[in-house]
């Protein structure tokens, strides 16, 4: 049996709402079961007003990863340059993808706690007018900072280039849509919509279901096909494979609370925490990660582990003496900071002022007696 979890303020996976969880429960129905298919037929409908898209999406049966690399695999042809832009671990991480498929990737790094400034992308685009492509991680989670998607977003258009966002981690959690001239726009059940990990939820334009079935070398009858889940809802078209029915439930029981609190409340309730989170780091004298205050996304605070102590160390003494579990660095921020998630369910105040006060109570007696 495993332990009944701590308060988990991680970055996700984050704690399922009960609400996920009983949907988890509900009879498994074999997945050409009419009933089975007008359900899942639903659950886009659902997902597709929660993106504010136009275009059914599609869902994959993978956590968001396979979502990120099918989108690379399906949009990037032969003879596309892609513009990579690396504020962090994920969006780093991209660039092996874009290689793989395209002629060149072309990269602007910035520092890790650090963003990407609208202006340098709109002076890479003018110096290289034959980029076609442009990513973007919008929330990179290992760092908590947050992209200007809006303003790159309108810099890319304009520009023409094609643009697929990573907002795993900021979907739900905020005003983040397909809306800003996002063309391929991949989240994820599992972190601000509060349901489990193991699907792909992707937004794709118009224009870019044109690019990917004009492009020969888009995976088909493959798992990393992103085509062969278009219109997966439409009534007669089989599923490539069959999904997972119970995350399918699971997913539509996240989106019906979405819906049902209101997205404003939701981003509310995700920007108050945040708000609280630091503002108490802050008087207690620690570090913000971010380079600036106005940097750190509202789904997640990264803050530098205090003189004395190693990020492990205050963890395990978060986790063993108050029963809250914060997440780590990863990659290249592993051991320098840790994170606070607000995502879902645990995007509460109380949750937040409960950590402050923990950390207090740490900070205040550092040696372990
Ligand atoms: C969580 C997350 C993903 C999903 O990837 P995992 O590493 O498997 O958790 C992708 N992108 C971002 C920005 C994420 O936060």
């Amino acid at each position: 049996m495993l332990p009944i979890p701590p308060m988990m303020l991680t970055t996700g996976p984050v704690p399922a709402y009960p609400q996920v969880l009983a949907a988890l429960g509900k009879p498994v129905l074999y997945d050409y079961d009419p009933a089975f298919q007008t359900f899942y037929a639903g659950v886009i409908e659902k997902l597709r007003l929660a993106l504010r898209q136009d275009t059914a999406p599609v869902i994959m049966q993978g956590e968001a990863i396979l979502g990120i690399e099918a989108a690379a695999a399906a949009l990037i042809a032969r003879d596309d340059v892609v513009l990579n832009l690396v504020s962090g671990v994920y969006g780093k991480g991209f660039a092996g993808w874009a290689a793989r498929y395209g002629k060149e990737v072309i990269e602007l790094a910035v520092p890790y706690d650090d963003i990407i400034d609208p202006q340098a992308v709109r002076d890479i685009l003018r110096k290289r007018p034959d980029i076609t492509i442009v990513s973007l991680c919008h929330h990179d989670t290992p760092s908590g900072t947050l992209n200007p998607l809006p303003e790159i977003g309108a810099i890319v258009a304009e520009h023409g280039a094609y643009l697929i966002v990573d907002a795993v981690s900021s979907f739900g959690g905020m005003d983040a849509h397909p809306q800003a001239h996002v063309d391929i726009f991949i989240t994820s059940p599992s972190k601000c919509l509060g349901s489990t990990p193991g699907l792909s939820l992707i937004g794709v334009s118009e224009r870019a279901w044109a690019k990917i079935e004009a492009n020969p070398d888009a995976p088909r009858g493959s798992f990393l096909s992103v085509l062969g889940w278009k219109g997966a809802s439409e009534p007669g078209k089989p599923f490539p494979v069959t999904p997972s029915i119970a995350e399918i439930y699971a997913l539509d029981a996240a989106l019906d609370l979405y819906a049902q609190e209101g997205p404003e409340n939701v981003w509310a309730r995700h920007a108050q925490t945040a708000d609280i989170t630091r503002k108490g780091l802050l008087e207690l004298g620690l570090k913000l990660w971010p380079k600036k205050l106005e940097y750190a996304a509202p789904t997640a605070t990264a803050f530098r582990p205090p003189e004395g102590f190693s990020d492990v160390a205050l963890r395990d003494r978060l986790r063993d003496e108050h029963g809250i579990l914060l997440s780590l660095g990863r990659a290249d921020t592993a051991g320098k900071l840790l994170r606070v998630g607000h995502m879902g369910a645990s995007a509460r105040p109380d949750f937040a002022r409960a950590t402050i006060s923990a950390l207090s109570q740490i900070l205040s007696r550092p040696i372990n007696s």
